[in-house]
């Protein structure tokens, strides 16, 4: 599933080709993903400007002068940007033409991907306007964190993996953050000291900001048509390594159920 740094590592590849560009042609082969494809999509970009496309959580808004397009990956989607025409093939559901003459092409064999669209500001749209702040933005400092955690008792990994808390933080990064920020997962939102959580703020921007500088590398493949992430896995500590040494200290790395979701650490330096 792509999580934060796919989408914005999709963002930096898109943004090139689109940006600037005024949209020539809007093609939707399959008239409905998670939710219906709005008719605004095929009926208001052919002819805007796209002024920006800029990311908020996991999703890529592509602004115009004539509105916003919010579009989601979901489970399994993608986007590829080809140069020259080549037929769509299965899963192949929608279109962007630019005016170049470059079509940016979206492909969700699950078809949990979303297009959704806004007149108004996206900040506003009620998917975006619940979400907390940026992991990489100003806004998530460990003043911002820790005033969201007094008094919680909700364990601190489902804590920062809350999208009303921070954006982002999918399972695997929350595992890693706190692996690097040694606090254990269960441990207490409420009762993690300041120090740990000043470690953990920048724990997360830290894993984040590795995982979207190892996807700038599979950028090209934006281009040759495959596109497909998982850059970050070479660099897991804890995360799925259930009974093998902790890098640090050597003690077996164990697994335990959060929130539903599977958490790894090490009993040794996570307390
Ligand atoms: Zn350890």
């Amino acid at each position: 599933m792509p999580e934060l740094p796919e989408v914005e590592t999709t963002r930096r590849g898109l943004a090139p080709w689109l940006e600037g560009q005024r949209i020539a042609q809007i093609v939707v082969r399959v008239p409905r993903l998670r939710w219906p494809v709005p008719p605004e999509f095929a009926g208001l970009l052919p002819g805007a400007r796209v002024t920006a496309l800029e990311r908020r959580a996991k999703w890529l808004l592509l602004r115009t002068d004539r509105g916003t397009a919010l579009l989601h990956l979901g489970m399994t989607g993608s986007f590829r940007v080809l140069r020259e025409h080549r037929p769509p093939a299965v899963h192949d559901h929608l279109d962007i033409v630019t005016g170049d003459g470059v079509t940016v092409r979206f492909n969700d064999p699950r078809r949990f991907g979303s297009v959704l669209w806004t007149a108004d500001d996206p900040a506003l749209h009620p998917l975006i306007a619940p979400l907390g702040p940026e992991p990489l933005g100003d806004d998530f400092t460990v003043e911002y964190l820790r005033g969201r955690s007094r008094k919680r008792s909700v364990a601190i990994k489902p804590h920062i993996m809350n999208a009303q808390i921070v954006v982002g933080v999918g399972n695997i990064y929350a595992s890693e953050a706190l692996f690097r920020a040694r606090i254990h997962p269960a441990r207490a939102a409420g009762r993690v000291a300041l120090p740990r959580l000043e470690a953990l703020v920048a724990a997360i921007r830290e894993v984040l900001a590795e995982s979207i500088r190892d996807g700038g590398t599979t950028l090209r493949d934006f281009y040759n048509g495959e596109g497909q992430p998982g850059y970050f896995s070479r660099r897991l500590r804890v995360y799925d390594r259930a009974g093998s040494p902790c890098v640090e200290c050597g003690a077996p790395v164990r697994q335990m159920v959060l929130g539903q979701r599977s958490s790894y650490y090490c009993p040794r330096c996570q307390r």
